[in-house]
């Protein structure tokens, strides 16, 4: 998606790069985009901007769309980081300017690396499901590899088993023994749990990622504190295992990675280490420069950036 609840205010973003196995709650922040689809955004929050490289996390519904309403967000472009996509119900068709068209599907992964620029579209598919539910995360790309080619990504079947009266899915990273084939180029984990029937399941996980927790369904704890839905918990670094219940129908996304280290930028759509780097993106995208273009959509014209003030010094 787009980032179209831009406020205006660039960003610092910062893990909390903190130890002890903490719980900090934060409520994600509610808008609503075209077609009545709500959103909540959970990263970045005022008081924790990154954990590991995930730097920005949207809730997507759950919506019921109209017969009339389709999704339809615009093309536009992205520079220094990638987007993982995950259905929970419903589809979003995506396509880019590298050429490829997708329709994404609950259980799958799609995973577009924008690097050195993509430019792509979202739109509800010709056939498609009232039902619209689902998540997209913003990966920071490290510094080495903000340049690196546009690439896109569909995976269609991911690492799953039921551990316990839980089924697990690993989308990005390794976890219970399961790895995820998707490419990423920081120490970095993504997964999907769903319960079953009620219980309680214990993982291994590595001490020395920053630990995130977020309910898009049911009743969920960690430890022994009930999780709240549309929050982001956030349970720092330091723990070896997670023991989590899950009551039938619940579902947690998990995520989790190495403290990211440097600050990263965001302005817009774009993730950048410097103000010339976020700027040379916006001047790009308004000529008509670097982000190719996303030839297979036909609704109409490409997004606009917000104005960035020549004297803004971003943050
Ligand atoms: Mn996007």
């Amino acid at each position: 998606m787009s980032n179209l609840s831009h406020d205006g205010a660039t960003l610092r973003c910062q893990g909390a790069g903190d130890t002890g196995a903490h719980l900090h709650a934060l409520p994600g922040r509610q808008s609503v985009l075209g077609a009545g689809l709500t959103i909540s955004r959970l990263l970045p929050h005022p008081k924790l901007r990154m954990i590991g490289a995930w730097c920005f996390l949207d809730h997507i519904g759950p919506v019921r769309l109209n017969d009339a309403d389709n999704i339809d967000v615009a093309p536009h472009p992205h520079i220094g980081l990638q987007t993982a996509t995950w259905m929970i119900n419903g589809e979003l068709w995506h396509k880019d300017s590298l050429g490829y068209e997708q329709v994404i599907r609950p259980g799958q992964l799609n995973l577009m690396t924008a690097g050195h620029g993509i430019s792509h579209s979202e739109e509800s598919p010709p056939q498609r499901s009232d039902a619209v539910h689902g998540v997209q995360f913003w990966i920071a790309l490290p510094e080495s590899c903000k340049d690196i080619a546009p690439a896109f990504e569909h995976i269609d079947t991911l690492p799953r088993q039921q551990i316990g009266q839980t089924q697990v899915t690993v989308f990005i990273g390794e976890l219970a023994n399961m790895c995820s084939p998707a490419k990423v180029y920081s120490p970095l984990l993504g997964a999907e749990l769903v319960g079953l029937q009620d219980d309680t399941i214990t993982l291994a996980v590595p001490t020395q990622f920053e630990l995130g927790l977020l309910v898009t369904a049911g009743t969920a704890c960690v430890d022994d504190t009930e999780l709240g839905l549309d929050t982001l918990y956030a349970l720092g670094c330091g723990r070896s295992s997670l023991t989590l219940t899950l009551a039938a129908g619940a579902r947690v996304m998990l995520i989790g990675g190495a403290p990211y280290g440097k600050p990263v930028l965001m302005w817009w759509n774009f993730v950048g280490h410097s103000d010339e780097e976020i700027r040379q993106g916006l001047d790009d995208w308004e000529n008509g420069d670097r982000f190719g273009e996303v030839t297979a959509y036909s609704k109409g014209t490409r997004l606009t950036a917000p104005a960035l003030n020549a004297g803004t010094r971003l943050r």
